[in-house]
């Protein structure tokens, strides 16, 4: 329903995914209360989304899965500690791409083969890391900076195997079964890059920019104890910011002066603020940038915006009635024929490609699901798995299933009873999985996160450099992006800039329109109930809670 909203907030936060919903603690624990959270969808969490499927591994009761993001990775960062913290990490951790190698004609490929291929990847990602950086194609002329030449990491990859195969196997010939093998768990080893990517073909991943991602130490893979949905329902919205999000409250426009922003929803309500955090997805803000900001976005933002990649990665989870592999299965992986490998390296153009036919042909394997009896997920990158979210969940089953006959070479293997196919891609709140670093970007000089990571800010009579749209989001972590753990640390950065900007000022509101409602900041604070502080949670987390906080009807 249409409706004005007359409260002005300070701060509206737009998404309340892991960014948005880190933002939102920020800000109230630095007594920043008076927010909004405008969220599109039902529920908190974004990206993260835990469903129950299938059955528990020793129980009978309901199992769960991870549609979204599953694993924090590594342990030295604030997310894993509040994981940790709050009882919420899973003792167990699981893993993914493993077990046997398998070859469409049943034959498994020698692990030495496998050892070595993946190897080799292994190797030459970490000699990206050590040699290229932004500042290795980047040159001085006439004043700017500006890209000499453009290699893309699959261009890279792909031309080193080649090489190190004429250099190691000067004898293998094209077509013999050792040649192909081994192109064929290349091609797997960068079906699993486009995944971790999240982009459409290696191509597109800057090889410049590749070292700016950082693996945070410790465990790679730590699983949520009760899901990811309830760590972030219990833990990062619980009790206390649960009364400031709005759901169902897509935003349609965020118009922006130098007083602060108006913002409409999708329904035609509007909402006042002095400032917004805005955290939808990259690839949210690239397919509405003509229509999301009033005015645009300058163009620094705009073109980091553009310039940063987002792709798709759909994940499929199959159930059976009983498990037909065995209790130490580690999973099963695809090694594809290499005529197909040119999809992932970008030699068949999008479009080329007869999807209908060829989707499945981009599943990397079929792996165990953590305390899942009865279940399996593959993963799907690039176009496929775009294509593979439109069709019906019992084309999906039967071809996988096909699939699994196929590579296993067993003709005993049931339909499985139900699928449940992840849907980032084609949800319009999303719109892919998550960001990479993009050829595109390799035109902007220096950090490309810095352009993100820049507020809009605009001057008036009281104030210089007003921060008016702040952005935040997975995307804007310079060395942990497209991860939950990016996105707690961005939100938590970007909001810190604003808590930063409203301690220069002293006073808390400075706006008209505040000042008529609230004439002098101790009528603010005095609409600030006491602290209010969770038992079960660290007390570092304990803010005060905002009254009369009001909502549309
Ligand atoms: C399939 C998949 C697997 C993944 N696996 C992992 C993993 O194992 N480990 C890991 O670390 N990361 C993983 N990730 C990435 C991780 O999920 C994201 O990096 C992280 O959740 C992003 O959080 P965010 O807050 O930046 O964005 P989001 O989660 O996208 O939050 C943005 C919020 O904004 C809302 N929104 C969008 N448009 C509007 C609008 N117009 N108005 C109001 N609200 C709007 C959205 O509904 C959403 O709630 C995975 C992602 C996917 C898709």
């Amino acid at each position: 329903m249409e409706s004005t909203n007359e409260e002005f907030y300070q701060v509206i936060v737009v998404g309340a995914g892991v960014s948005g919903l880190a933002a939102a603690r920020n800000l109230l624990k630095n007594g920043v209360t008076n927010i909004l959270i405008l969220e599109a969808t039902s529920k908190p969490g974004g990206r993260v989304e835990t469903l129950k499927f299938g059955k528990a591994s020793d129980r009978n009761e309901a199992g769960l899965i991870e549609v979204g993001a599953q694993w924090i990775h590594g342990e030295q960062n604030e997310f894993c500690q509040i994981l940790k913290a709050s009882n919420h990490r899973h003792s167990k951790t699981s893993w993914e791409g493993k077990g046997d190698f398998i070859c469409p004609n049943g034959m498994k490929v020698e692990d030495d083969m496998v050892d070595e291929v993946l190897g080799w990847l292994e190797e030459a990602i970490e000699k990206v890391e050590a040699t290229f950086s932004i500042e290795t194609i980047q040159k001085e002329k006439n004043g700017e900076r500006i890209s000499e030449e453009n290699m893309s990491m699959g261009e890279h990859l792909h031309e080193g195997f080649l090489a190190y195969m004429a250099e190691s196997y000067p004898d293998l010939m094209e077509g013999s079964s050792d040649y192909d093998l081994r192109m064929g768990l290349f091609q797997w080893g960068m079906s699993f890059q486009r995944i971790d990517n999240s982009c459409n073909k290696m191509n597109d991943v800057s090889l410049y920019r590749w070292s700016e991602f950082e693996v945070n130490p410790g465990e790679h893979y730590n699983n949520f104890r009760k899901g990811a949905q309830s760590f972030v329902n219990e833990v990062l919205v619980g009790d206390i910011l649960h009364s400031f999000i709005l759901y169902n409250s897509p935003v349609k426009n965020i118009a922006w002066n130098d007083s602060g922003v108006i913002i409409t929803t999708k329904d035609g309500s509007s909402f006042s603020a002095q400032t917004t955090l805005v955290t939808c997805s990259i690839g949210v803000l690239k397919s509405n940038l003509d229509s999301f900001f009033t005015p645009s976005l300058p163009e620094k933002q705009a073109k980091a915006i553009r310039c940063t990649g987002f792709g798709p990665v759909t994940k499929i989870f199959l159930e059976w009635t009983n498990p037909w592999w065995s209790p130490d299965f580690k999973g099963v992986q695809l090694v594809w024929p290499k005529e197909y490998i040119d999809c992932c390296n970008g030699k068949i153009a999008q479009g080329e490609q007869n999807l209908e036919q060829t989707w499945h042909k981009t599943i990397t394997g079929f792996d165990p699901v953590l305390d899942n009896h009865n279940v399996l997920l593959a993963w799907l990158g690039g176009p496929e798995a775009v294509h593979a979210e439109i069709l019906p969940k019992d084309i999906i089953a039967n071809r996988c299933v096909e699939v699994l006959r196929d590579f296993i070479r067993s003709k005993n293997i049931p339909n499985p009873v139900s699928a449940t196919v992840s849907t980032w891609n084609t949800n319009e709140y999303f719109q892919g999985a998550y960001s990479f670093r993009s050829t595109e970007g390799d035109v902007i000089t220096g950090d490309i996160c810095s352009a993100l990571c820049d507020p809009v800010t605009t001057n008036n009579l009281h104030e210089t450099n007003k921060p008016v749209i702040v952005l935040a989001g997975e995307a804007l972590s310079k060395s942990h992006y497209s991860t939950l753990h990016g996105a707690y640390e961005s939100g938590i950065a970007q909001s810190s800039k604003l808590v930063q900007y409203f301690n220069s000022y002293s006073s808390l509101i400075k706006s008209p329109i505040a000042r008529a409602k609230f004439s002098t900041n101790e009528q603010l604070k005095d609409s600030i109930q006491p602290f209010s502080i969770r038992a079960d949670e660290d007390a570092k987390f304990a803010v005060p809670i905002a009254k009369n906080i009001r909502v549309p009807s």
